[in-house]
């Protein structure tokens, strides 16, 4: 009778203590997000004041039945958990390594308009893409256009417009620059600085660029040539590097091919360029992402590329993303809803977590 008695008990302790392993679990899992959140925003990571404010709060709700000693013990324990986490986190040097650390946590998505063009189309497409998790926010503000008669940006209004959007919820935000005006009157909006595809063999921007971001190491994103081999892509890269800032990441976006003369696809995907820039890069561990939305030029490919991109070991993906793509001012062609990108979203999770 006892023993079956002590059976059930335990059986009972048994299913306690499997809840508080998933309490703990879900614990870890909001510190560890608070980590890179003050991580990303430059706040302290640790607060001794806080946590004498939850052991407060932990006693009072106990109704001092318990000895505080042990209670405090408990939970200091949990403390020291998350901290352990915590001192896995380098000491940064600078502000622009701060947030390549925090870029770096795979899946690594970007997202956004192609464009920047009212404050109402930013606004719902960054609300939309933050509750999908997603941390950072693209947009163009200087674009490059192949016709000068085709808009080309909201301009230095375009990038307040991305800025505010993006801090109000707490994402970080990408643009690009065409020149080195641009990039001096630009510098405080931006967290993670764009070069584009016509812009790898600037050779002057990028000189000016790696010089500018010397000090703080801000991240800078290059996109590879369209018409550029791998090699010519990172001698582009080493112009960034070369005064010091390593924090690059490397993205693919599709070459010109003969593929172009009849087949509906803008640029011909350099999938397995992928495969090859990794090998090219070891040592250097640059992040390289894809983009599915340049490189086939048709919203209808845009799922199946990206998923095939990050099959093929992409560290992530910039997608361009409209909330209504059919009156896109540039590039509406392969502009999807911000909604889809949950799906690509769910499989980089599966994939890259
Ligand atoms: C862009 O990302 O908006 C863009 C113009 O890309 P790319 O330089 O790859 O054409
Ligand atoms: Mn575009």
């Amino acid at each position: 009778m006892q023993n079956d008695r002590i059976i059930s008990l335990r059986t009972k302790i048994d299913e306690i203590d499997s809840e508080l392993v998933s309490l703990i679990k879900n614990r870890l899992e909001i510190t560890n997000e608070m980590v890179g959140l003050k991580t990303q925003s430059g706040r302290d990571i640790l607060d001794s004041g806080r946590e004498q404010i939850v052991l407060d709060t932990v006693m009072s709700q106990f109704e001092n039945r318990v000895d505080k000693s042990i209670i405090e013990k408990i939970f200091k324990y949990l403390f020291s958990l998350s901290k352990t986490k915590q001192s896995y986190f380098p000491k940064f040097k600078s502000a622009g390594d701060k947030i390549y650390y925090a870029i770096k946590q795979k899946p690594i998505i970007i997202a956004g308009p192609c464009a920047v063009e009212s404050e109402e189309q930013i606004n719902s497409i960054a609300d939309s893409l933050s509750t999908q998790g997603i941390k950072i926010l693209r947009g163009g503000a200087f674009k490059p256009r192949t016709s000068p008669h085709s808009f080309q940006g909201l301009g230095h209004e375009g990038l307040e417009l991305l800025n505010s959007a993006a801090k109000k919820r707490g994402m970080l935000v990408l643009s690009e620059i065409l020149d080195s005006k641009q990039l001096d009157s630009s510098y405080d909006l931006i967290d993670i600085i764009q070069i584009g595809s016509r812009s790898m063999s600037s050779y002057g921007l990028l000189k000016e660029v790696g010089k500018k971001t010397a000090q703080d190491k801000k991240p800078i994103l290059l996109k590879r040539g369209f018409s550029s081999t791998l090699r010519e892509y990172l001698l582009s890269a080493q112009y960034l590097t070369e005064h010091g800032n390593e924090n690059i990441i490397l993205c693919l976006r599709g070459i010109r091919t003969f593929e172009q003369s009849d087949s509906k696809l803008r640029f011909t995907p350099d999938l397995a360029s992928i495969l090859e820039l990794k090998e090219l890069t070891v040592g250097n561990d640059y992040p390289i992402i894809f983009d599915p939305s340049h490189s086939t030029g048709n919203s209808k490919y845009i799922n199946l590329t990206a998923k095939a991109a990050l099959s093929l070991g992409a560290d992530g993906l910039i997608i361009e993303t409209h909330n209504q793509p059919e009156s896109a001012l540039s590039d509406k062609d392969q502009a999807i809803l911000p909604e889809e990108i949950s799906d690509i979203m769910d499989f980089a999770n599966t994939l890259l977590s």
